[in-house]
């Protein structure tokens, strides 16, 4: 692909992750993405509830150095994010805003794949087992070596390939201490949830 090519393809993926439910989107050079043994260490000490219990999580993905690898190979990476509020993201809301994280990453996968960026990935924060095979004792993956539930959406744990996520919003200049003004004198809380797509 041509470097005006590219740059087009890039611009529109921008607008589609935006169209489809992203609150931000941010292309950075590859060079930004940070990835440390320590952090993805973090998923099984303290041991992350959700540790060892899909396939798209440690111990059962690749690890920090085949993403420090695979980052090499792009010359970009594009950064999403979804804003909410703080209630629903901690609250019983939460599978469902982390699995619509992982659809939308996902979608931004293919679409950049459809665009020209045919080796694409797609990461995404949180394990896809509580959104999306909450109701299965088991990933079928690991239990019966057969095909994932979800393949269209369900995504590999960014945390788990050790991306520093917090450099990622710095890159990106997003703050993560966020408020929404809610009426002319409240103010309320929001967080947030990130996904990262490799394009190459
Ligand atoms: S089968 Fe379920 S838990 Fe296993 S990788 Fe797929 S979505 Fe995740």
């Amino acid at each position: 692909m041509n470097d005006h090519r590219n740059k087009e393809s890039m611009e529109q993926l921008q607008k589609f992750a935006l169209h489809i439910g992203a609150t931000r989107v941010k292309l950075l050079p590859a060079g930004k993405v940070c990835i440390e043994d320590r952090l993805a260490n973090f998923c099984l000490d303290p041991k992350c509830p959700h540790w060892g219990q899909s396939m798209s999580c440690p111990p059962h993905i690749s690890g920090p150095d085949s993403l420090r690898e695979i980052v090499q190979s792009c010359r970009y990476v594009l950064v999403l994010r979804i804003e909410i509020q703080s209630e629903s993201l901690h609250g019983a809301d939460r599978p469902e805003v982390m699995r619509l994280l992982h659809e939308i990453t996902a979608e931004v996968e293919k679409e950049a794949i459809r665009l020209g960026f045919t080796k694409s990935m797609g990461l995404a924060g949180g394990s896809c087992k509580p959104s999306f095979c909450h109701d299965q004792l088991h990933c079928r993956v690991l239990e019966e070596q057969g095909e994932c539930r979800h393949p269209e959406h369900a995504r590999q744990s960014m945390s788990g390939y050790g991306v520093d996520v917090g450099k990622l919003m710095q890159a990106a200049g997003w703050s993560t201490n966020l408020f929404a003004t809610s009426d002319e004198t409240e103010e309320e809380q929001l967080s947030w949830v990130a996904g990262l797509v490799l394009l190459r």
